[in-house]
């Protein structure tokens, strides 16, 4: 199943951006439709991923995944024209049916949203 190293991968890029100690709510992704990525098994995958972090490193337990489903790019071989589409067998304005996908392999974590929460581990000075 490729959404499990998908995954891995994933919460590798993510990892380089948490701040220390953050809490991470939300992974935002955008996935092109080439990557043939199964919705629910995504969200299985990371979740699996996630429960098999270090406990010490608690950050992952709460996090989802947001996935943007971006559409099909498109490229007419008879005009040139380039568009995006939800799906594949899209026809072009010129009428042709000549019409190949110029890419749609993208697969980018886009951002983080994180609850930070600072540890101080620090004893209050009784100023009465
Ligand atoms: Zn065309």
């Amino acid at each position: 199943m490729h959404e499990l190293s998908l995954a891995r991968s994933i919460l590798e890029v993510a990892r380089r951006y948490r701040p220390p100690g953050a809490r991470v709510r939300a992974v935002h992704l955008q996935a092109g439709p080439l990557q043939a990525i199964d919705a629910q098994a995504m969200q299985w995958a990371w979740q699996a991923v996630c429960e098999a972090q270090d406990p010490e490193d608690s950050g992952w337990a709460e996090s989802r995944l947001q996935i943007e489903w971006l559409p099909w790019p498109l490229h007419c071989r008879d005009c040139d024209q380039r568009w995006t589409s939800s799906q594949l067998e899209d026809r072009c304005r010129c009428g042709s049916t000549r019409v190949a996908p110029a890419g749609g392999d993208a697969l980018q974590v886009m951002s983080l949203d994180v609850d930070l929460q600072v540890t101080v581990h620090s004893p209050v000075e009784d100023f009465a």
